[in-house]
């Protein structure tokens, strides 16, 4: 086929996009890589074209969306906004997690929505994909108002959930604490104790594993794209931004397999450490912001290292770039600065955090790339094997679900291999994760008929 053909459909299927869902930006720009990679495949399989596979698949099955009052500490009354996508439940229940920010919309949760249906058909395993959260900002908060706010986003939301209809999880702002108190609100209003949320505590029904898996599996992932070149982690100089979950079990790993980290960051700024976050530097990070809820600068404080204000890390030299903090994080010019000073590895711990023109630079330039929904999937991974574990009613060893983890980690890589490698054998992971996510799904739906 043409790639003038190719190109037609783009833009005819973006123009429909666009025009279904006006002004819903971050959602257009997923479904845009998206459909970028996928068009000559579905030109040359004709039959999801006809079935308008696609059409329906940018069509959430349901959009849930609700008032969430609370009350604060001084008895002052708040009104957020409570959302759930499900937007695809062809292999498995909807599976995916809760954001807990200011940003959140409905724009930014359709992105997230998407993408977590083909990264959920990456793992192998039997899920669907949702996304949820609230506009809610849990920092600056006491715990009995994030309690307060948990307990009232639930009591609407416990209708729309369950463990064999929808199996929501921890996203940005949501963690050990909000899940906590989110499952405990379940239990009293349903009266059951089911595997209805994962990342759940370890003596409650949680897995082993659960809040190192999506670093972990960024940092496999890196491994695995560095070992196709004979190459490995050791001795790589690392740049990772954001300082929460993903970004923290990231470190830990890439320490273990012998890289040096040199930068965290916040959304109030980056530190940049030349001697390297070691284990006992990371374990102060673990307790500034899982305990104290603190902000990054006060590392820079305390290890008198360099603190840039409002920056992220991407000026820093680097061999590897792991972007574990938020979407759009890397802009055009910040991958220009990237590949100019030599980096070229880039694995996506947080979700779409390059804009259009950093991944397209990436992939032009022919880098090691690997998008979120390839390279951040171990988080979901470890959340199917929790609920697989909660239906068996057993817990699995640290070591077995790692070792999970990590095959299917290297399965996920395997299928961006198989559908992404060109020609000339330089794999293009976006291809190969958007391709290999997506025929799972689609043949599923057209199994099943009209869905
Ligand atoms: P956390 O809330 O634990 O940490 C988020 C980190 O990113 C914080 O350091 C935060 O800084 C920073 N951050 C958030 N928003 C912004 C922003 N707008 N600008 C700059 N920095 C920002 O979230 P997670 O670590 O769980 O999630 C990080 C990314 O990984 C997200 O993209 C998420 O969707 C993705 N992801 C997470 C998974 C998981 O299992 N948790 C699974 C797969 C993907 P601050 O504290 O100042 O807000």
């Amino acid at each position: 086929m043409e790639t003038k053909d190719a190109n037609q459909f783009i833009n005819d299927f973006m123009v429909y996009v666009k025009t279904k869902n006006p002004g819903e930006v971050e959602f257009h720009q997923a479904v845009h890589e998206v459909i970028e990679t996928l068009a000559e495949f579905l030109i040359e399989n004709p039959r999801y074209i006809q079935s308008k596979i696609m059409e329906r698949m940018v069509e959430p099955e349901r959009v849930i969306m609700f008032r969430v009052p609370w009350a604060d500490d001084k008895g002052q009354i708040h009104v957020n906004r409570g959302f759930r996508i499900e937007m695809n439940g062809a292999i498995g229940p909807y599976k995916g997690g809760l954001r807990f920010h200011p940003t959140v919309n409905l724009s930014i949760l359709k992105f997230l929505a998407f993408e977590q249906v083909l990264k959920n058909s990456l793992t192998t395993l039997p899920m669907g994909g949702g996304k949820g959260g609230s506009d809610f900002d849990p920092k600056n908060k006491s715990d009995n108002e994030v309690m307060r706010f948990c307990q009232s986003f639930m009591t609407e939301l416990q209708r729309h959930i369950g463990q064999y209809t929808d199996v929501p999880a921890g996203d940005i702002g949501v963690g050990g604490r909000e899940i906590g108190f989110l499952f405990g609100q379940y239990k009293r209003l349903r009266n059951e104790f089911t595997g209805v949320l994962t990342g759940k505590g370890i003596e409650w029904g949680g897995s082993l594993i659960r809040p190192e898996a999506t670093g972990y599996g960024t940092v496999y992932f890196a491994e695995e794209m560095l070992n196709t070149k004979g190459d490995s982690l050791k001795g790589k100089i690392v740049t990772v931004s954001g300082s929460g979950n993903v970004a923290q079990f990231a470190v830990e790993k890439v320490i273990e397999y012998g890289g040096k980290v040199v930068s965290l960051s916040d959304s109030s700024g980056s530190i940049y450490d030349p001697d390297g976050i070691d284990a006992e530097k990371l374990n102060y990070v673990m307790e500034l912001k899982n305990v104290y809820r603190g902000r990054i600068r006060e590392y820079a404080e305390k290890y008198g290292v360099r603190y840039m204000n409002k920056q992220r890390p991407w000026a820093i030299k680097c061999d590897v770039a792991l972007p574990c903090a938020t979407e759009n994080e890397i802009s055009g010019s910040d991958a220009e600065t990237l590949l100019k000073n030599g980096c070229f590895v880039v694995s996506e711990g947080a979700n779409m955090p390059s804009t259009y023109e950093a991944a397209h630079q990436f992939m032009s330039n022919k880098i090691l790339y690997a998008p979120g929904k390839a390279a951040n999937a171990g988080g979901v991974a470890v959340s199917g094997l929790e609920m697989s574990q909660n239906s068996m009613r057993i817990s699995w060893s640290r070591e077995e679900v790692d070792d999970k983890l990590h095959t299917i980690m290297r399965n996920i890589h395997a299928m961006c291999v198989k559908y992404g490698t060109d020609k000339n054998g330089w794999v293009n992971y976006v291809k190969g994760a958007n391709i290999g996510g997506f025929v799972k799904v689609a043949n599923s739906m057209m199994a099943q008929g009209l869905v």
